[in-house]
């Protein structure tokens, strides 16, 4: 199997390198990007030999140049949002391990759907601005599309082989998706103000880039993840029942009409689905230590809470309004996220900013790229005055 990574300085890039080179008889890696980060994309340029190296920025893209010229190795180096979507449908890989953070994976995870690719889709944010776009991308190029996400890798294992996008047909009740809760399920209301970036970065039991894990701390990641769902399953927000599981053991569950529920359950570790979606539909060692159920012992699971997270109930809203909501929820997250972590504005100013853009901007209905990519474009205006009148 030939496999470009969409961003593979990241965390789930990183995992995928690592399960990738468990198998080299399996995997060639085709073309790596990154958007800036020269030095461990020249180190794993080195590892895996890819035919491709594709830096946004194009001073880190000269400096990569430089290193693998002086190195004698054969990669040819691009750069811009352009070579993304290049590399995206080269005719040399068959599978796109999509793994960029926020917004910026929209075009060229889009792209691999037109192109017939095999996708591993973890940025979620394709699915929650432009859901029903690149739906109907991956329908008519016939491409197969494997959720990474631990919850829908979770979700499309208990559903049905070849699932065919009917849960009352296939005799399912109910989708149930699990969420640790993040580092402040527990913490008093009155000491949210103060929480710092640091703070909100510390998952208790996941290790991920910094945007997702502000997303887990506010449960934004949560809804976007049952927008998520939505798409991949088609299913309602009725359908999508949130569980709290702080020991994240059990990845989520589905609910069938005679009783039965059926989960998937591992160790927090993202190279189990990763794997699973590389093998697929084979199964293969991920270097992942088996489930010890006698260390886990106990697990519990509870209700959310929407008083303490205001994200989620904000992330069900967009979803029921559909059209733009979806994206323009995403931009302002991302816009009060990025303030949040340069310290321009509080925690708790996170959904506070984004239920006034979800106020100001009336929701459209999205035909085209072209819908989705102007409601983000106008969210993030909207965002960054709610920034300034917040910062003054
Ligand atoms: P990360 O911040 O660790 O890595 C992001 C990658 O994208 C890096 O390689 C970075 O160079 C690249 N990138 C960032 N901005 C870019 C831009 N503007 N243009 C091109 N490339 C850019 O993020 P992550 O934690 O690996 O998450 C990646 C995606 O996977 C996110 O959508 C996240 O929601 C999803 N996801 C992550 C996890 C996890 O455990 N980390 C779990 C489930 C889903
Ligand atoms: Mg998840």
């Amino acid at each position: 199997m030939n496999i470009t990574i969409l961003g593979s300085t990241g965390s789930i890039g990183a995992s995928t390198l690592d399960v990738v080179a468990r198998h080299p008889d399996k995997f060639r890696i085709i073309a790596l990007t990154a958007n800036s980060q020269a030095e461990l994309l020249f180190r794993q340029c080195r590892q895996f030999k890819p035919r491709y190296a594709v830096l946004l920025d194009e001073d880190a893209a000269a400096q990569l140049r430089l290193m693998v010229r002086e190195d004698g190795l054969n990669t040819e180096i691009l750069s811009g949002a352009k070579a993304l979507e290049q590399v995206s449908v080269l005719p040399e890989a068959d599978t796109v391990m999509a793994a960029i953070v926020g917004a910026a994976g929209l075009q060229p995870t889009l792209a691999a759907a037109r192109a017939g690719k095999k996708i591993l889709l973890a940025n979620k944010e394709t699915l929650v601005m432009a859901g029903n776009v690149f739906m109907d991308a991956v329908r008519a190029s016939g491409s197969v599309l494997l959720p990474i996400d631990s919850e829908h890798n979770a979700i499309f294992q208990a559903l049905p082989r070849g699932y065919d996008g009917n849960l009352a047909g296939n005799g399912v009740r109910r989708i149930l998706l699990t969420a640790s809760g993040g580092p402040f399920r527990d913490t008093p209301l009155g000491e949210m103000q103060n929480i710092t970036p640091e703070q909100a970065c510390a998952h208790p039991n996941w290790v991920m880039g910094r945007k997702i894990s502000v997303d887990s701390a506010t449960m934004m990641n949560k809804g976007l993840e049952v927008i998520e769902a939505h798409w991949l399953f088609n299913a309602s927000a009725d359908d999508i029942q949130v569980v709290v599981h702080p020991q994240s053991v059990v990845h989520s569950l589905v609910e069938y009409v005679d009783g039965s529920v059926l989960a998937q359950l591992g160790n927090p570790d993202m190279r189990t689905p990763i794997a699973y979606g590389l093998a697929y539909p084979e199964r293969i060692d991920s270097g992942v230590a088996p489930l010890d159920l006698f260390k886990v012992a106990t697990m519990n699971f509870s209700a959310p809470d929407f008083a303490r997270f205001p994200c989620l109930s904000l992330a069900y809203q967009a979803l029921r309004s559909a059209g733009t909501a979806p994206a323009v929820l995403n931009a302002a997250n991302e816009v009060a996220v990025a303030a949040f972590l340069d310290k321009q504005i509080p925690f708790l100013s996170i959904p506070r900013v984004i239920e006034a853009v979800l106020d100001a901007l009336p929701v459209k209905a999205v035909g085209s790229l072209e819908d989705v990519l102007s409601a983000d474009a106008e969210a993030r205006r909207a965002a960054q005055r709610q920034i300034q009148r917040l910062v003054k």
